[in-house]
Parts: structure tokens; C-alpha cells; sequence
């Protein structure tokens, strides 16, 4: 169906999403993790990356304990974001990090945010973190 008429499919999808505007913005909101999960593999799948574990996401939380590891919120407060310690699409003239599970981290939407696609150790010194 998707494969044979892509466009028929993405056209009927739009037309959906315009007439039931309410059932599509919950559908995302509660399924925004898996999408950022997929968008990321689609980009590791250009970089020919690895992919992640499918609980990523339970394993980091048990690991940082629930807190972001640079400011150290309360994540079950602030939410989350899955973020790549060194960035796929990193600044120019600087080796891009790879799509896998040592590379990933769960951060609060502030932290996120402002390290973007910084190099992971000049972020956390314009933090105050490290020398
Ligand atoms: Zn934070």
C-alpha cells in the first residue's frame, strides 16, 4: 500500500490529520519518543549507523537515575529528551557521533535545547562543568 503509492498514502494521511486534528496531535504527543526514535534511525541509516536498543530509553533512566546528567533534574518533572552525547550532525570540521546505545543519554528539554550540536565537553565548560 505504502510501497506501490507513496504519495496517495502520504496525501490521504494529510487529509486525516486536517479532519481529525485533536486524535492526531494526542496520537504524537503520546507517541513523541518512538517518532524521535524512528527520525533518528532514519538518519543513522544515511551515516550507516548502528540502531538502538528498543528499551534505550528504561536502560538510560535506570543508569542516570532518573536525572539529567548535567543539571540533574528531576526527569519524571521536566520530561525528557534522547540525546546523542557527541551529535550526528555535529559543527562543522567536527567528527560526527554515531547512532548507538554508549552514545545516547536521556536530558531535560532545557539542557538539550541549549547544547543542540555542541561538542559534548565545550557545552558542559560553558556550564561550568569541567576544566
Ligand atoms: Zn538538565
Amino acid at each position: 500500500m505504502y510501497a506501490s503509492d507513496p504519495e496517495k498514502y502520504r496525501a490521504r494521511a494529510r487529509e486525516y490529520a486536517k479532519s481529525n486534528p485533536e486524535k492526531v496531535k494526542r496520537y504524537r504527543e503520546e507517541h513523541r519518543e518512538e517518532r524521535r526514535i524512528r527520525k533518528y534511525d532514519r538518519i543513522a541509516l544515511e551515516n550507516k549507523g548502528g540502531k538502538l536498543s528498543k528499551d534505550i530509553i528504561q536502560k538510560l533512566w535506570k543508569v542516570q537515575k532518573g536525572r539529567c546528567p548535567v543539571c540533574k533534574a528531576d526527569l519524571k518533572e521536566t520530561g525528557y529528551h534522547l540525546d546523542h552525547i557527541v551529535p550526528l550532525k555535529p559543527r562543522t570540521g567536527e567528527p560526527a557521533g554515531k547512532h548507538e546505545d554508549a552514545n545516547m543519554q536521556l536530558t531535560c528539554p532545557t539542557c538539550n535545547l541549549k547544547k543542540f550540536n555542541k561538542n559534548p565537553i565545550q557545552f558542559m565548560q560553558e556550564m561550568g562543568y569541567l576544566l
